[in-house]
């Protein structure tokens, strides 16, 4: 567990993420009837990879990034975005053992299915 980012870079880089995977609000001109009308859809900017939380990691010197990202994928973390919105729920509990066996990827796949899941996000976030 000691190759793992702190709490307090954990904050760090969740508030790199909300300026990374900006909220916009995305607009368009939409026909109702015989009525055009502005239609406004809030969005994330995500490429749906972690390419800016292993870059964050890259750039502030983090020795396992493959390590954390093990986790933060555990924690649901499967993209930029999902860090916030997701494993920023549970990344302080880390090392309570109960809350890791309740998000241990065995209990879905295979070890082998995982390992490959993390190499395949890793190479894809890079
Ligand atoms: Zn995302």
């Amino acid at each position: 567990m000691s190759n793992l980012i702190t709490d307090e870079q954990f904050s760090m880089l969740c508030e790199h993420l909300k300026q990374e995977c900006e909220f916009e609000e995305m607009s368009e001109v939409v026909k109702v009837g015989k009525e055009l009308k502005v239609k406004r859809e809030p969005i994330w900017k995500c490429d749906h990879t972690l390419s800016h939380t292993v870059a964050w990691m890259d750039a502030h010197g983090v020795q396992d990034i493959r390590a954390n990202v093990d986790i933060i994928a555990r924690f649901g973390g499967h993209c930029d975005c999902k860090v916030l919105f997701h494993t920023a729920t549970y990344w302080n509990e880390r090392e309570n053992e109960e809350v890791m066996n309740t998000f241990d990827p065995e209990n879905w796949v295979t070890l082998d299915e995982w390992t490959q899941f993390i190499d395949h996000l890793m190479a894809i976030s890079s």
